[in-house]
């Protein structure tokens, strides 16, 4: 057998995971990290690095694995199964970058906490599409054919989330054509982010493992169904969940309130980091059940905010599961970031201290004038963070360079595409 390696990883600004490997001895026996370059943080989706990024040619970092997030890919022919550890980038002596994605949502969860004591809890929910699997029948949404015909993969996968410690949920074939979905358990915020990274991960390599590819792009065409990523989010406070409370509208505790106000009131900027390629958009469409408009709702799939329905069959306790829905963002973001952008508004809008208002119980209308649209296009997105000085504040000069740098080199090198091709460039990446 060959010598056990260890795939120190990264996640970018485009969502994909890179790095470095090294033998897996050295990294649990022995602390080694692994070198890295700045203006990698500056790779577009297909591969090119911005000209204008604000790192140049200069500089070195270091990828630190973080131990506890090890994983283990199945072995290919003779290798030796592969361990993956995620890592922040480092200077060289070990202290925090601050363009690094994973310690900006480290540090975002523990301001949380500094703040207003309280813990971020959260699960992301992936939609994807199996690609090159069989056609799979008309008309079989949900189907126990589709279902089937995603065998060995779908049964591989789930086993493989569970033995690394992913806690599955749901695993089940989707509305759209050959597309699927998987739901892990809830858990601390920054697991959560960690296990999104990983997740599309095990996807990917399970589905190569068995001759498909699985996509995570938000749209394989301007007219199919759309492959989102979910987060649920709820709070939590010495322990306890805080987010329920059924004396309240919505059954949302102030707190809870406060914080979905914060979302609210910052989510056009917040789309930038949450579905920031140039199709995202796209899938923010009204009647797409993917949230086109600014709102919270009580269970309304159209909502920037989903109030989730309560548990309590079995006699479970609602207050334990009761969350919030957060479906403005998709696969071609980082998850680190998704999370960390999140979990600053929710502080700001607990600092705040202004309840949603209203929050929906009854379908909306787009034509109702009150229904703000979430921006149209990541160009508006863009915009709308420019005019944010809140939301800009809680970025290094250099990582707002280097993500404002990859949305314009993506706009060029997609110019002239129809939408069409643009979804199918994208397709091919995630
Ligand atoms: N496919 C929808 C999306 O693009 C979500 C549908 C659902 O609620 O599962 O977000
Ligand atoms: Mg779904």
């Amino acid at each position: 057998m060959s010598t056990p390696l260890a795939f120190i990883a990264t996640c970018d600004l485009v969502g994909l995971v890179r790095g470095r490997s090294l033998s897996r001895d050295a990294v649990v026996n022995h602390g080694k990290s692994v070198g890295w370059v700045p203006a990698d943080l500056s790779l577009n989706a297909f591969g090119g690095i911005d000209d204008d990024n604000p790192f140049g040619s200069v500089g070195d970092l270091r990828l630190l694995p973080d131990l506890s997030t090890e994983i283990t890919l199945p072995s290919i022919g003779a290798a030796a199964p592969l361990s993956i550890f995620l890592a922040n980038q480092v200077l060289p002596d070990g202290s925090p970058w601050s363009s690094c994605p994973r310690t900006h949502a480290q540090e975002s969860i523990a301001q949380l906490k500094a703040v207003h004591g309280i813990d971020l809890v959260a699960s992301f929910e992936h939609e994807f599409a199996l690609i090159s699997l069989t056609p799979i029948p008309e008309g079989s949404a949900f189907g126990l054919d589709s279902f089937r015909i995603a065998e060995p993969f779908g049964s591989e996968l789930v086993s493989l989330l569970e033995s690394n410690g992913l806690e599955p949920e749901n695993w089940l074939a989707e509305y759209g054509a050959n597309q699927f979905e998987i739901t892990v358990k809830p858990s601390p915020a920054m697991i959560a982010a960690d296990r999104a990274v990983l997740l599309r991960e095990i996807v990917r390599d399970t589905a190569r493992r068995h001759g498909l590819r699985a996509s995570f792009v938000p749209l394989v065409s301007p007219t199919a169904v759309g492959n989102g990523v979910h987060v649920h989010l709820s709070l939590s406070k010495n322990g306890l969940p805080i987010t329920f409370d059924p004396t309240q509208p919505g059954n949302l505790s102030e707190l809870a309130s406060f914080a979905a106000a914060g979302i609210l009131a910052h989510a056009g900027a917040l789309q930038a980091w949450t579905a920031s390629s140039q199709i995202s958009a796209l899938r923010l469409q009204p009647h797409r059940w993917s949230s086109a408009g600014i709102f919270a709702a009580v269970q309304d799939r159209e909502a920037l905010l989903r109030i989730c329905p309560l548990t309590t069959l079995n006699g479970a306790d609602p207050a334990a599961s009761f969350n919030l829905e957060y479906r403005a963002a998709d696969a071609t973001s980082n998850p680190w970031l998704v999370i960390s952008v999140l979990a600053r508004a929710i502080t700001a809008g607990i600092t705040a201290g202004k309840r949603v208002d209203p929050i929906h119980t009854e379908p909306i209308s787009y034509e109702d004038p009150s229904i703000k649209r979430l921006p149209e296009s990541i160009t508006k997105a863009i915009e709308s963070l420019k005019s944010d000085p809140e939301v800009l504040s809680w970025f290094s000069e250099e990582l707002l360079a280097a993500h404002l740098g990859i949305r314009t080199s993506e706009e060029i090198e997609l110019s002239g595409l129809t939408d069409e091709e643009k979804c199918e460039r994208y397709s091919r990446v995630y």
